[in-house]
């Protein structure tokens, strides 16, 4: 397989499709060394099988807003690769959605699922309805609209959906009724559920938690303490509030965070209340993050992004894919920026990725570093399965140790000869090899 000729055909047949050709080029050239050794791959061609999804449901979905206007958006679900295990992916409502964006998802979410230890292959969904703006029963009627096209193809076994951009527990609690009312069961089908029906503990923060339990093991690999460290956060979403409040725990300044409209920065690192004050902001009053700066007189950059703004030690993007462009990667490392980790998918463009890598500072690709919410969603799976719910204590031990167990398999298959861990190599060979495994014992289908 050259990992060139694949993409050129790819191109040709997907040529409207940038982010996906982009996350499927990333693990090509990462793999095709590992690929080549086992020439069986290639008379089964593997590659073309697990770089095209197995199936995209699309569909139109209906509805009516308050005053009683009609609207239509368009809906989808890439279920990518199930040869490890039932699809399970988001759903993101965002009105950049689009296929594009969801196969690039659904495509990384395999390996990112493999990675994970658990048996759950790579889906993804979504609508380029956005949420911004809408009333409650808005958004419930949207969301019933879309499970009642969506319902048929999702199930505990066969696709379990959970939240993204746009989706949380509100979306999910109001995808999860119409299901079960399509249905006529009460099942794990969703993950990221509310408490009282079959949710996790941890599953809000396990995305938050998991990629800073990722990042200390990358900084135990270089002694380097959390305390005191200056760490600039985007977004400011489920992913943002709650690695911002485990770094708060663990003694680091979180100097940022943004929305779409713009970046407030905060010179000494928030303080738990005015972190209290934005969730309650974005979770209640669905407020914006301009508003928090002029609340506490922080100074706040319209339309701008964290990374060309200030100096910080570490950079944890938790907004949306492609954020960090080249030329933010080299004011972050010129800033003296030693660690970058991944809270949203793909955050990176493939030349900021080039600049990590060369500047030899610690980076870790959001397959990996947040594979946490995926993680619980499947701990979640299974307390469903068992009719049980585990304590926060043992699924935050559990979320530590397989975060653990995806930073060694990185470092197993992204060292160098020099020391130097490239995780994008390491996640990219790590994730493959057992999709790869499992597809070629199943035969061609
Ligand atoms: P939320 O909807 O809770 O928050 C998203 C945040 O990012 C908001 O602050 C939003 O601002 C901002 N944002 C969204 N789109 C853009 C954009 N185009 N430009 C600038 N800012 C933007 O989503 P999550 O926190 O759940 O997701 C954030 C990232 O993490 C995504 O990449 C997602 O795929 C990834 N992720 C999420 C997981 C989860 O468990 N939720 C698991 C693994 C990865 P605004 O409010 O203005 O739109």
């Amino acid at each position: 397989m050259k990992a060139q000729d694949v993409l050129f055909d790819l191109r040709r047949r997907f040529p409207h499709e940038p982010e996906y050709l982009q996350a499927v080029e990333e693990v090509l050239t990462s793999i095709q060394d590992v690929y080549n050794e086992y020439p069986a791959f290639d008379r089964y061609n593997l590659i073309e099988r697990l770089c095209i999804p197995d199936r995209i449901i699309s569909f139109r979905v209906s509805w009516v807003d308050d005053k009683g206007k009609v609207h239509t958006n368009m809906g989808y679900r890439v279920q990518h690769n199930n040869a490890i295990g039932p699809y399970k992916g988001g759903i993101r409502f965002h009105s950049s959605v689009n296929l594009s964006i969801l196969k690039f998802l659904a495509f990384e979410q395999t390996f990112k699922n493999s990675l994970t230890t658990l048996s759950m292959g790579g889906a993804k969904g979504g609508s380029d309805f956005s949420p911004r703006g809408k009333s409650d029963m808005e958004v419930m009627r949207f969301c019933q609209a879309f499970v009642q096209e969506l319902w048929r193809n999702i199930g505990p076994d066969t696709d379990v959906p959970a939240g993204d951009i746009g989706v949380g527990g509100r979306e999910v609690g109001y995808m999860f009724g119409e299901y079960k009312k399509m249905t006529r069961r009460y099942n794990g089908t969703f993950t990221g559920k509310g408490l009282e029906f079959g949710g996790s503990l941890i599953r809000p923060e396990a995305t938050g938690y998991g990629n800073v339990y990722f990042l200390l093991e990358m900084m135990s690999t270089r002694g380097i303490d959390i305390r005191g460290k200056k760490v600039a956060i985007s977004g400011s979403g489920n992913v943002a509030t709650y690695t911002a409040q485990k770094l708060l725990e663990l003694g680091a300044k979180v100097i940022s965070m943004s929305d779409s409209d713009g970046t407030v920065f905060v010179p000494e690192g928030l303080t738990s209340k005015e972190l209290d004050y934005i969730f309650e902001l974005k979770n209640i009053y669905r407020g914006r993050i301009s508003e928090f700066a002029e609340e506490f007189g922080y100074e706040y950059f319209p339309g701008q992004r964290p990374w060309r703004l200030f100096k910080c030690d570490i950079a944890m993007p938790s907004a949306t894919q492609n954020e960090i462009d080249g030329e933010d990667a080299r004011a972050l490392i010129e800033g003296g920026c030693f660690a970058v980790s991944e809270g949203a998918n793909m955050p990176s463009t493939p030349e900021a990725i080039k600049e990590f890598l060369n500047a030899r500072i610690l980076y870790a690709p959001g397959k990996a570093a947040n594979a946490g919410g995926v993680s619980v969603s499947g701990l979640e799976m299974a307390q469903n399965s068992q009719m049980l719910s585990w304590s926060r204590e043992e699924v935050d031990m559990k979320l530590r140790d397989i975060m653990k167990d995806i930073h060694s398999q990185c470092v197993k298959y992204g060292k160098s000869a020099d020391g130097y861990i490239n995780y994008v190599k390491g996640a990219n060979i790590a994730g493959f090899m057992k999709v790869a495994r499992a597809m070629m014992a199943q035969g061609v289908l």
